[in-house]
């Protein structure tokens, strides 16, 4: 498999259930103790905070348009994951999160990359070019694709289909992204 050439300008964006999380389908995690970081999923970010300039979350939460959850109980969630990530000493530099409703026309939702150039108002040396994009979805392999980014398919591959020229890596879960990225020494 061609490995993708990580240099230390690199910048990893991920979505968040079923990737760093477990994904509870049909339902909305609004809190903390609902909450399950998947396998290696901590030591992993350990060691990408090593490899990767930054490290931005990308996350369509409709629970919030949909009323099931606030802003407030959003943030405070993340407030504990990223807690959680700096005591096993991984890092991430910022979380972009979509609210509107799948329904609302003008949505900010992954595949539209407003998230994206959000992350580069507020990190403007992020080259999309020299980013990769992990997620479980094929609505997240869009988003990356729009962006010139790699993009690595993981988890339960949401909306799949074989040979899908979206997709540039399917792995198992986040921790196999070392298996193909070849870093700078
Ligand atoms: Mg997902």
């Amino acid at each position: 498999m061609k490995k993708i050439q990580v240099t230390r300008d690199w910048v990893l964006f991920l979505d968040r259930d079923g990737v760093i999380n477990e994904r509870i389908p049909g339902e909305y995690i609004t809190d903390f103790n609902q909450f399950r970081f998947l396998d290696g999923v901590l030591e992993f970010l350990e060691k990408a905070s090593g490899i990767f300039k930054y490290i931005i979350l990308v996350t369509n939460q409709q629970g919030i348009g949909k009323g099931i959850m606030t802003e407030s109980e959003l943030d405070l969630l993340h407030e504990c994951m990223i807690r959680e990530v700096r005591r096993c000493r991984g890092k991430i530099d910022a979380i972009y999160y979509c609210g509107d409703k799948s329904t609302q026309s003008n949505n900010s939702r992954k595949p539209k990359t407003d998230m994206a150039y959000w992350a580069r108002e507020d990190f403007p040396d992020i080259d999309f070019m020299k980013s990769i994009m992990v997620g479980d979805s094929i609505t997240d392999m869009d988003f990356g694709k729009r962006l010139e980014m790699q993009t690595v398919l993981v988890g339960e591959c949401l909306g799949y289909t074989d040979q899908d020229v979206l997709v540039d890596y399917v792995l198992e879960g986040l921790p196999d992204l070392l298996s193909v990225l070849e870093c700078e020494k």
